[in-house]
């Protein structure tokens, strides 16, 4: 990965200063987003002279990881995990935990001098002239340069099926899960198969709780590691091929290193691992234990949700089931409209951004992180919070004249 081990290097100089945090009216650029999004683009920008301030509505860095489940560790290693400029300690493991996220994050910030305005939620952001109007809840921002940088963990996917509104456990969101503790001595479901569902899954098992796993279609499952190599750097290793050839390289090894999944009642996808993030934004499972957890029957495995009954729930082969909590392992749908309620051509029909960490159809509007990566989410937020800047310098400087 010598592209990325330049990039580090190269931006480990712009750690002498942010000034974002100056008059907000001389801002030459707001983000929206203190997690890492956002404070990778805060200190990339430095790196192109540009003043950021950052727009944050919680008042934390990091907000988002302080409140993942407790257990949660990152599933791309520490050395690929790192935003531009600082690489992750060497003292954390290979998948660092959730609070260790939090610490780097943190310090991260620190060693920038990135300083958010915190308790600043953005409602609306419009054009005004050459540049950008940006109202939060209580004040009004202008700047030729906005980076949204705002996740996607306020979207939280809620599907219903009938009769959802009548179930009388507790149904919640995985976002809204935190541990096991609640559930001990419950029956619980589990819907959906992506890395917080498998996840949460075996963190319930390990809790010894009754869990099920709802799976309704074909499933890929990857292994965190292969051959003592986390997953991650195959992947990158293999970005420049195409993804068909990828896919079809891979299928065989995949196969040996997960091992046989259809008698335990997961169907594996005819689509390969990167195919599936590429055209459905999926990322597939990265097992750290949950497949295990299934062969050896301590997670049941049911197909999809057919209704609800006050009790339990209908699965799509009619099985009646009893539980009393269900856990929404269901994704997130970011929807930017409201947000940008007058700015055309840079949201799909579903207000997702057509395009992140490049140039947008608006000029100076920007938006880093917001998709699914083969590669990594946080490391493609580094590699899209340098484009960004580099963009964000040479429009600002043509700006000035
Ligand atoms: C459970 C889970 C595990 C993950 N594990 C990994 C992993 O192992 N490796 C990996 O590479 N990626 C992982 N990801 C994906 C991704 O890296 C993280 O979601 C990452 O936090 C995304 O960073 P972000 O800055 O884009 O968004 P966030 O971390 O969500 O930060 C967005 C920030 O914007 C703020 N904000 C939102 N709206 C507004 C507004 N209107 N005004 C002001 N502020 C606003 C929020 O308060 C928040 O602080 C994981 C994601 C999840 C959900």
């Amino acid at each position: 990965m010598p592209d990325l081990i330049a990039l580090l290097e190269d931006t480990r100089s712009i750690g002498d200063g942010i000034a974002n945090q100056g008059n907000m009216n001389n801002s030459d650029a707001i983000i929206i987003g203190a997690g890492p999004a956002g404070i990778a683009c805060a200190a990339s920008m430095v790196a192109h002279g540009l003043h950021a301030k950052v727009l944050e509505k919680a008042n934390t860095i990091g907000s988002v990881w302080r409140r993942h489940y407790d257990h949660l560790h990152l599933h791309t290693d520490r050395n690929h995990s790192g935003l531009p400029g600082m690489v992750m300690p060497r003292t954390y493991p290979t998948y660092p935990s959730r609070e260790q996220v939090v610490e780097y994050l943190e310090n991260y910030a620190a060693h920038f001098r990135i300083q958010p305005t915190f308790n600043a939620n953005v409602l609306k952001i419009a054009r005004d002239g050459l540049h950008w109007r940006v109202d939060t809840d209580n004040a009004s921002f202008s700047s030729p340069v906005v980076v949204i940088a705002t996740g996607w963990a306020d979207f939280p996917y809620r599907p219903s099926w009938p009769g959802s509104d009548t179930f009388q456990g507790n149904l919640i969101h995985s976002s809204e899960y935190r541990n096991a503790t609640p559930y001990i001595g419950k029956r619980v479901l589990v819907v959906g198969f992506g890395n917080s569902g498998g996840e949460i899954a075996l963190d319930l098992a390990n809790a010894r709780i009754d869990t099920t796993l709802a799976v309704r279609g074909p499933v890929q499952i990857l292994p965190r590691d292969l051959l003592g190599i986390p997953i991650l750097n195959w992947a990158i290793a293999q970005k420049s091929l195409p993804t068909g050839v990828v896919d079809f390289i891979n299928a065989p090894v995949i196969r040996l290193a997960v091992g046989p999944m259809e008698r335990f009642g997961l169907k594996r996808a005819a689509k390969g691992p990167r195919r599936m993030i590429e055209e459905d934004g999926r990322v597939p499972l990265l097992d750290v234990g949950t497949l295990a957890r299934i062969r050896d029957g301590s997670i049941g495995v049911r197909g999809g949700i057919d209704r609800f009954t006050p009790d339990g729930v209908v699965f799509s082969d009619q099985a009646v089931q009893k539980f009393d909590a269900v856990i929404l392992a269901t994704g997130f749908r970011p929807d930017l409209r409201e947000l940008l309620p007058n700015v055309n051509g840079v949201l799909s029909r579903e207000g997702k951004p057509l395009v992140t960490g490049r140039a947008t159809n608006e000029r100076g509007l920007y938006f880093c992180g917001l998709v699914a990566s083969a590669t990594g989410q946080l490391r493609e937020i580094g590699l899209e919070a340098r484009r960004i800047s580099e963009l964000a310098g040479q429009y600002v400087k043509a700006h000035r004249k």
